[in-house]
């Protein structure tokens, strides 16, 4: 069979992911990136990239938790067929309160429960503050905590780096600073080429909102703090009556603090307001943070539709896909997949009748 043509536009998550996956399967793909593929200008960059189907279903559907399950098993596959795989961390997840908000804690398992049913009562489990000792020293203030055994994390930084290096090395070819001007079915259109291919698919998260009706962009605004004061083994989130906050430990004793959620689409920096939010959070989490650096304050818009679902629109010789929202390193390995299966001709993957329209009136 002939080698299929592919084109990418859109070099954040989704558009490395399925570039990649893609190439492995033999297709001959192209990759448009409106701005640098070195230094990311997504919210694939942006990311803490905790891989957290438990948490995220508290405020979620169901379906975010059972797609983010599977992701959870295709993530360290994926990463051993990386030329170099990177850090990829299954240590589990803390959700820890002071003891004047412990009902923060208990109506956040209650809530888990109600989501996921009985299936929650294996996959979380009650620390006392011995325990929380033996896992996490320096939290060993807290009295309670829930530990969510099965989540992941990992470095996006790396990923985004060794996926773009492994798209060269498969002979995938790329365009950065590149707008397409127009993606339509077979054809993208950048300001001074017309491409034709076999399929073309669209990852352009925000960026596809001239074709795709209900794109909004979702504010995040996140912290990054430097320190050796304290350490952490694994991503923790602070429930307090104010704000909610996750600290997910990256390489070099550093730490990001996230994130803000704000429905605006203002990619200006950081405000005095949420900087101080996030540092106080912070703060009231360890005061032995008090001393951290602050290396870095990042902004980005996570891509959603209308539900906050993930969603593909398939019309012939065109994919779009989009609406991964808070939960793109959550669902991107269901989605991916999903998009190759389409793309190849194969059996339709697990969770396409959920996530994918054929032929909607705009596509
Ligand atoms: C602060 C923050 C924290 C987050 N934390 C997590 C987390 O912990 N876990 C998790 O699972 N998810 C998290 N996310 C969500 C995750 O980052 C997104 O869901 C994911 O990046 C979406 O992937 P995408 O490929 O659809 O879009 P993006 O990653 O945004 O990529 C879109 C790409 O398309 C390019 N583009 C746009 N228009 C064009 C054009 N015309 N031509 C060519 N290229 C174009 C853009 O430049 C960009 O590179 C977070 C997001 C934010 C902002």
């Amino acid at each position: 069979m002939p080698m299929k043509k592919i084109g990418i536009v859109g070099g954040g998550l989704l558009g490395r992911l399925s570039s990649w996956r893609l190439l492995r399967a033999g297709c001959d793909v192209t990759l448009f990136e409106a701005g640098s593929l070195q230094v990311c200008p997504g919210a694939a960059r942006t990311a803490a990239a905790m891989i957290s189907p438990l948490s995220e279903v508290v405020d979620s559907e169901r379906l975010i938790y059972d797609m983010g399950m599977a992701g959870l098993k295709l993530w360290p596959a994926w990463n051993q067929q990386l030329g170099q795989p990177i850090t990829y961390s299954e240590q589990g997840s803390l959700v820890v309160a002071h003891t004047q908000d412990a009902s923060q804690l208990t109506q956040f398992a209650a809530k888990l429960r109600h989501h996921i049913g009985d299936a929650g009562d294996a996959s979380y489990q009650w620390l006392d503050q011995k325990q929380i000792a033996e896992i996490e020293r320096d939290l060993s203030h807290f009295h309670r905590a829930l530990y969510l055994h099965t989540e992941a994390c990992l470095d996006n930084h790396a990923l985004l780096d060794q996926l773009l290096s492994d798209i060269h090395a498969l002979g995938g070819h790329t365009f950065e600073y590149t707008p397409a001007v127009e993606v339509s079915s077979h054809k993208v259109q950048t300001e001074d080429q017309r491409f034709t291919f076999d399929e073309v698919i669209d990852c352009r998260g925000v960026g596809a909102k001239p074709d795709i009706h209900d794109v909004r962009g979702v504010r995040g605004e996140v912290l990054w703090v430097q320190t050796r004061e304290v350490q952490l083994q694994r991503p923790v989130r602070f429930m307090h009556p104010r704000y909610k906050l996750y600290v997910v430990p990256k390489p070099n004793h550093q730490f990001i603090i996230g994130a803000t959620e704000i429905e605006s689409e203002d990619l200006s920096p950081i405000s005095l307001r949420s900087n101080l939010e996030l540092s106080s959070a912070l703060y009231a989490l360890n005061p032995a943070f008090a001393e951290a650096r602050i290396t870095a304050t990042d902004v980005n818009l996570r891509p959603s539709l209308m539900d906050n679902l993930p969603r593909i629109e398939r019309c012939k010789g065109l994919l779009r896909a989009n609406g991964l929202y808070r939960h793109g390193y959550l669902l991107a390995p269901t989605v991916v997949e999903t998009i190759v299966n389409e793309v190849l001709d194969n059996a339709s993957a697990p969770y396409s009748e959920q996530i994918m329209i054929k032929e909607p009136a705009l596509c």
